[in-house]
């Protein structure tokens, strides 16, 4: 199994990191040739979405990784990541790559709590220690096409900061930035059930 983590800016050594120490290998998408490479799974890292979605959109990568996206490869996606696979951002009228139908709320719990850790459940985990950086949250769940939405997979503060919808999760913390593997686990999980 081969994980491509987007490594144009951000937090991605730390998932590196992270899934090394799970035994996963890693490759880094940094170029439109990055794409054609075999892999199984996506992560798109915390960081600055505006500049993620504007080199990603100048160096070719944003048609591709979205075709991938939407063929049903696996996506773990935190923070910045959450906001790339948004279908609406509020206050915004840019998106990205709009793959969850959601809308979210960037940089979203003010100057007291721009940054803070807590402990939370995540759905089919359990109690999880989350780290947010001027992190957004889920500001309004869609239905898409076929009448689905996006499942709610966590809640800290009454905000909504974990979702799964179809191959993609998404959460507005860094799982990454903690020394728990759980939520990476079961990235990894769902990576083996895709590839079955
Ligand atoms: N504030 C960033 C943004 O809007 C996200 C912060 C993060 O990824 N830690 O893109």
């Amino acid at each position: 199994m081969t994980v491509a983590v987007l490594a144009l800016q951000g937090a991605f050594i730390e998932h590196e990191h992270m899934l090394k120490k799970l035994g996963v290998d890693t490759i880094e998408l940094r170029q439109a040739s990055d794409m054609q490479k075999d892999f199984d799974g996506i992560i798109l890292p915390g960081g600055e979405s505006t500049v993620q979605g504007k080199l990603l959109r100048d160096l070719g990568m944003f048609e591709p990784l979205r075709e991938k996206i939407l063929s049903g490869v696996p996506v773990l996606a935190t923070c910045a990541g959450m906001i790339l696979l948004a279908q609406d951002i509020a206050r915004q009228d840019d998106t990205y790559l709009a793959t969850i139908p959601v809308t979210v709320r960037r940089n979203a719990y003010g100057r007291q709590l721009g940054s803070f850790h807590t402990e939370e459940n995540v759905a089919g985990i359990g109690q999880v220690p989350m780290t947010f950086v001027r992190a957004p949250y889920v500001d309004a769940l869609h239905s898409d096409t076929a009448g689905n939405k996006p499942e709610i997979l966590s809640v800290v503060l009454d905000r909504i900061v974990g979702i799964r919808y179809k191959n993609q999760l998404a959460f507005a913390f860094h799982p990454e930035l903690d020394t728990d593997t759980r939520i990476h686990e079961s990235f990894i999980e769902m990576i083996h059930n895709y590839l079955q």
